[in-house]
Formats: C-alpha cells, structure tokens, sequence
C-alpha cells in the first residue's frame, strides 16, 4: 500500500524526523486559508501516489495567500501520470542549502534491508542511479540487530555530510529504520533530506510504501487506504478477498488457488497467450465470488476469452459449475469461457458448463489451446 507525502510524515514525526508543519486542503479556498495561518512563502504540494511531481508542475511556491488560491486551483485541475489530484499539501516555504537523497527498502538479493543515501538528492535521483550509480551509497542492516550508529556514519562520511550534521543525520537515520520495521514498510525514503539556510535537517518530502500482507497488524495505518486513488478493480477485488492483479494480455485467467493461478499463467504463456490478470479467488468458489471476480476481469476490454482452471477439492465440481452458472446469469458476458475443472465430480461439472455453451476441457494444456484460440477468433 502507497501512502501520500502527509501520511508519511505524519508517521515521520512520530518517529522524531523533523518535517514541516502544515496542513492538507481539498478545495482552493482551504489552500488559502491554511497559506494565511502558516503565514509567508508557502509550497502547494499535489497529493498523488506517484513520485515525479515536482518535473510534472505539482509542486509550486506561492508567495501570498492569493497565490496560494490561484496554484491550489491549478494543481486541483491536474493530471499527474493519468492520476487526479484530489488533495494539496500545503507547507511554509523552505530555503534550501542542499538536498540529500535518504532510504531504507528490502534488497531481496542481499535478504536484508539496505539503507540508501546521495548527496545528489531531489528530482534526479533516478537519473543519478542510472548514469552515476557510485554518488549512492549503501550499507546493508542486520535485521535482528538493527541499524548501527556506526553504520549511519559511515554513510554521512560517504555522501560527504559535514561533521555538524551528524548528529542530527543519525537521529534521522535511527527514526526512519524504526518507522520502516514497525511500519512493517517496504521502502521508506526522504527525499529530498535538505539542509536549509538555518543549518538544520529537514524532511521535505516523503514516501512509505507498506506490506500489504502485514497490514492486519496495523489497523490504524490500514485505515490511511486512499481508495480514491487505487484502481477500481483492486478495491472491489479486496472487499470480496480475491487476490487480483491486473496484466496487459486478453486471457481473464480465474483460478482457485495462488500456485495453480500461476501455473495456469505460465501455461497460458507457453501456448501463445497473454494472460489479462493473476487471480486467485480462493478456496469455495461459491458464486458470490466467482460473480465478483468475473465482473472485475470482464471489466477489462482487453479482455477476449475467460479461462476458467479449478481444483474442485473440499467444494465439489459441480458445486463449483453451479456458482459459475448463476455468476455467468448474472454477469452475461460477451466473449468465450473457457472451463477446465478437476476433481470430485468433474465430469457433472463439466457436463453442466457444456449445457450452458461453455467450452470445456479436461486438461489444462487443452483449455489453455482452446483459450488462446478463442481469444484470436
Ligand atoms: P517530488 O517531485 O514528487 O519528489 O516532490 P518533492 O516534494 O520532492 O519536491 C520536488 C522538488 O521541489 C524538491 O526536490 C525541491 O527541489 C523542490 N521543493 C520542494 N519544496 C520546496 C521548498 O520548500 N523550497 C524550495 N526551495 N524548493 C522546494
Ligand atoms: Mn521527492
């Protein structure tokens, strides 16, 4: 889960990482408003879940309310990257002496989380990963015994941070691992970590990105979900508990079971398709589900064929028919389902869903071929 600029410096400064106090508008008039509390220069921060705004025009300096007004109705009206901008930030203005790049994030390689630091921070990181990757430096951390101080050191001495800084940059460095482990985070980065004209540290941007499958600990971070921004099809996917991911092919693959959804892609894959999604919808098939999910993947124009690979174990074959059929009454899509079923009474099932005009097959290589074709036709 993405969380915005503000949340994450809300968790920030809950983790003592010095952020600038300000507030979040809806509505232009609130943007002025909140300029006219702070007072002087402010910056109107667009609130997307993407990064990049500053290169996009969503990051503007107002020097008065007035203007904090007219930005906030321009950054209101924006696109950035095909998603709305919903919500501004609004901060005091901050004069800038250099911007350092700081984060934490998991290096599967390595199994351990690295911490990440330039002195080339703000909008050109990725530019300077690229082409200058050595102006980064990394230090990997033992996850059972934490970030060392040593360690955060070290990396102040690699990007060149003057010794008063120190101090003040290892504080920071101890709250972001902190908010990264008990977050349950996947990355949690700072960037730009500027030093101001005043000499101090400060957090002027923010950006957490949390495990999904941890967030049944944290119910007070999973309550900071912005629907608003997710994909449609992945909040409707998570109120029926289906595990649903969109791909660009046109095979709608519906699969019980996260190893065989895979399989079913990979073998989707070997004949010469594209499969639409990865889905799991877990065991039971009842039709509730199966509906839900056949709504989602259908809601995909992409879409040419369904294939249908189901595992009838506990719940049985022509139970799990029977689900499909009223989902299919219910949803009464326009291209061709492809169905293989296994199991107990597979052959009930299959003898139902071939009545109802559904392409039927007994191994999964077959459904797989009828799939493809289907989807060509
Ligand atoms: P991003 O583009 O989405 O990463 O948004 P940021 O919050 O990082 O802002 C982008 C850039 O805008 C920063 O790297 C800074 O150079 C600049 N910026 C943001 N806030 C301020 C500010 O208060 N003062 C100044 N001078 N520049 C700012
Ligand atoms: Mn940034």
């Amino acid at each position: 889960m993405k969380l915005h600029e503000y949340q994450s410096k809300q968790i920030f400064a809950k983790y003592g990482i010095p952020t600038q106090k300000g507030r979040v508008a809806a509505t232009a008039i609130e943007a002025r408003q909140i300029a006219e509390e702070l007072g002087g220069r402010v910056v109107i921060k667009a609130q997307v879940l993407v990064g990049g705004r500053g290169k996009a025009g969503g990051v503007r300096l107002a020097k008065t309310p007035k203007e904090a007004e007219e930005l906030a109705t321009q950054i209101l009206s924006m696109e950035i990257k095909g998603l709305p901008v919903r919500k501004v930030l609004v901060v005091p203005a901050t004069d800038i002496e250099q911007e350092i790049y700081l984060a934490i994030t998991n290096d599967r390689a390595a199994r351990r989380p690295v911490m990440m630091a330039s002195a080339a921070g703000g909008v050109d990181i990725e530019e300077i990963a690229r082409t200058t990757p050595e102006k980064i430096v990394k230090i990997h951390i033992d996850p059972l015994l934490g970030l060392r101080d040593y360690q955060a050191r070290d990396i102040a001495i690699g990007i060149d941070l003057p010794k008063d800084y120190w101090k003040p940059f290892v504080e920071i460095t101890r709250g972001l691992w902190r908010a990264y482990v008990e977050c349950d985070a996947t990355l949690a980065e700072i960037n730009p970590l500027v030093i101001t004209k005043e000499k101090q540290l400060l957090a002027l941007d923010a950006k957490m990105l949390l495990d999904d499958n941890a967030l049944f600990r944290h119910p007070d971070l999973a309550e900071m979900r912005d629907v608003d921004e997710e994909a449609p099809a992945e909040t409707e996917a998570r109120k029926y508990g289906l595990s649903f991911i969109k791909l660009d092919g046109n095979i709608g693959c519906m699969v019980n079971g996260a190893g065989l959804a895979m399989t079913t892609m990979d073998i989707v894959k070997l004949f010469g398709g594209e499969p639409a999604n990865f889905l799991d919808i877990g065991g039971g098939a009842s039709a509730e589900k199966v509906a839900a999910a056949l709504r989602i993947i259908l809601a995909d124009p992409n879409v040419k064929a369904v294939l249908f690979n189901i595992f009838g174990g506990i719940t049985r074959c022509d139970e799990v028919a029977k689900g499909i059929l009223s989902a299919l009454a219910e949803v009464k899509p326009q291209v061709p389902m492809v169905a293989r079923l296994v199991g107990t009474n597979a052959e009930e099932g299959r003898r139902l869903l071939a009545d109802a005009n559904m392409i039927t097959a007994e191994t999964l290589v077959e459904a797989a071929k009828k799939a493809v074709a289907a989807a060509q036709r």
